[in-house]
């Protein structure tokens, strides 16, 4: 594995000057190398500028080309072969067989975007042909299709090394859009980003693409990832991590003079709704399910279901005294960083500090370094309606209970919670009618509704929704899974009385590119 340290800056690979960062494997603390010394503002101008001048030919390149340069990362992805899965399993601390599967995610979402751009859909063309003779007013000739933004930055996730990274979900959602990406890597997974910014680089050099439609920066958030959001040139951004990296992020693009969509995904606990009749039916099952939920990925994943909302009685204790059983026979888990492990292990104290959640179990403490000892807890709902910190994301696996008196009281907890990226009612038939009773308060809470499953395990499809009301994310129209992604990263543009000879292929009278148009209202098939 040939790693250098370096950045990537269109077709060039340039040493950064400032200060370096290094990964670290959680499971052992032992620095990998080699460094990476972070970007400035040199590195940071000169990406927008290739960016920007990568943009209009970028957006402009065929179905057919933009695809196959999807196709071809996803190619070039799987070529550098094992040692990306090595790399990444050294970075994170996450098995192996994980690292494949996201692997195998990541290479599949590029193809499925590839499949977007072929069929065309995105563009949305509308034509509405002029009627030089319609009373009382003739009407004009009006065309729209959808283009993309502009440059967008991408902030890789620690979660996902590969999956939510450099050429993660954003990234293949912005190419695909048309915009060229400017990635701020994650300090956890340097050479992770390295190895997969390297088989981007090549993609666009294969595909004879201008060297600027991707870059890759490396350094802290806080100089080179603010200097790319208010970049001039930047209009759009995607990030996943937390409410305050976040936040600080969304203000900074906010507050340019010309503000640009940042979509964050930041942070959600994921209520489940065990409903009474599941619950008496087969709560003991239930229970296992629910921490076997808990514990996946050491509950690094932002589905995670970090709270459990239920109707107080024998069958909840049952509930949790069989998860309080599974939670202590959990094995402790390596975490992503020895940051994150130490701010899993502050809200696991800040949770227990309020005073208001009653620990019921902890699971195995292990002696490795890094680790996560799952936690459940269980409170009331008058208290979880009084303190707010009671919602605050821990991230990683613990989760906490909230017991209801009675059914109102429920339906008063589910309007408290914040907006989630996903809902689960754990239902049978005869809890239907409390179930449709509870679905329009979970519809204007979250991104996704689940029946009878768990919320980990995102499919990446056309149906998914990956997104969801604030703190979730910064923006709940939109999903950064799956295919619907892609419509974060365009925007519809008009043309009145342009000339056929003037106007793009999609909207051209004789619909070169076959397309499904709108036209006169009317759905052609
Ligand atoms: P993070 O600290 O939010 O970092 C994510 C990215 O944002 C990094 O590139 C970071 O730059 C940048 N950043 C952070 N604060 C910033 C600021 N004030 N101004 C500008 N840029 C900033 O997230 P993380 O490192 O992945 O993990 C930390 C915590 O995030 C976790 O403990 C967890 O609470 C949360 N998290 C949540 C999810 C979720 O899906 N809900 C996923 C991952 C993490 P630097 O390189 O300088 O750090």
């Amino acid at each position: 594995m040939n790693l250098t340290g370096e950045m990537l800056i269109g077709r060039e690979a340039v040493k950064g000057s400032r200060d370096p960062i290094q990964a670290i494997n959680p499971a052992t603390n032992e620095r990998l190398d080699p460094s990476y010394p972070g970007g400035t503002q040199a590195e940071v101008e000169r990406a927008c500028e290739l960016a920007w001048n990568a943009f209009d030919t970028y957006r402009e390149t065929s179905l057919e080309a933009r695809a196959k340069f999807l196709e071809t990362v996803a190619d070039e992805i799987e070529a550098i072969g094992d040692d990306l899965i090595e790399r990444a399993v050294a970075e994170s601390g996450l098995p192996q067989a994980r690292i494949q599967g996201e692997r195998g995610r990541t290479c599949g979402q590029l193809r499925m975007f590839a499949r977007v751009v072929r069929a065309g859909e995105w563009l949305d063309v509308r034509v509405d042909p002029a009627l030089p003779d319609r009373q009382p007013m003739p009407r004009v000739d009006l065309r729209q299709r959808h283009v993309g933004l502009g440059p967008v930055v991408v902030f890789g996730a620690s979660n996902f090394p590969l999956a939510f990274s450099v050429a993660g979900g954003d990234t293949a959602s912005a190419l695909a859009a048309g915009c060229p990406v400017i990635v701020k890597a994650h300090a956890a997974h340097p050479g992770t980003s390295e190895l997969v910014g390297r088989a981007i680089q090549s993609a666009v050099k294969k595909c004879d693409l201008p060297e600027g439609v991707f870059s890759l920066i490396f350094g802290s958030g806080r100089e080179v990832g603010t200097a790319l959001v208010t970049d001039s040139r930047v209009k759009a951004a995607g990030f996943t991590g937390s409410r305050s990296g976040g936040l600080a992020l969304w203000k900074a693009a906010q507050s340019r003079p010309e503000p640009i969509p940042f979509y964050a995904e930041m942070s959600s606990i994921n209520p489940v709704f065990p409903l009474p009749a599941a619950l008496k039916a087969r709560g003991e099952e239930m229970a296992k399910a629910f921490v076997g939920s808990l514990n996946m990925g050491a509950g690094q994943f932002c589905t995670n279901p970090g709270l459990v909302i239920a109707l107080k009685g024998p069958e909840l204790d049952a509930f949790v005294s069989v998860a309080g059983e599974a939670v202590k026979g959990s094995a402790a888990q390596t975490m992503l960083t020895p940051g994150i492990a130490e701010a899993y292990q502050h809200g696991v104290d800040a949770l227990a500090g309020t005073g208001k959640a009653k620990e019921v179990a902890r699971g195995e403490k292990g002696d490795g370094s890094n680790q996560c000892q799952t936690a459940l807890f269980v409170t009331s709902a008058s208290d979880f309606l009084n303190e707010q910190s009671l919602q605050d994301e821990v991230f990683g696996a613990t989760s906490l209970v909230v017991e209801c008196a009675d059914q109102a009281e429920l339906e008063k907890v589910a309007e408290h919670v914040e907006g989630q990226l996903t809902i689960t009612l754990q239902m049978d038939d005869a809890d239907l009618e409390a179930a449709r009773k509870l679905l329009p308060t979970l519809e204007r809470k979250a991104g996704r509704i689940l029946v009878n499953g768990w919320p980990t395990g995102v499919e990446v499809c056309d149906a998914m929704v990956h997104g969801g009301p604030f703190p979730a994310t910064s923006d709940s129209r939109t999903t950064s899974v799956g295919t619907a992604a892609i419509y974060r990263f365009l925007r519809p543009v008009s043309y009145q009385n342009l000339p056929d000879g003037l106007l793009p292929e999609a909207i051209k009278e004789s619909n070169p590119l076959h397309l499904k148009r709108l036209v006169d209202g009317k759905r052609e098939s």
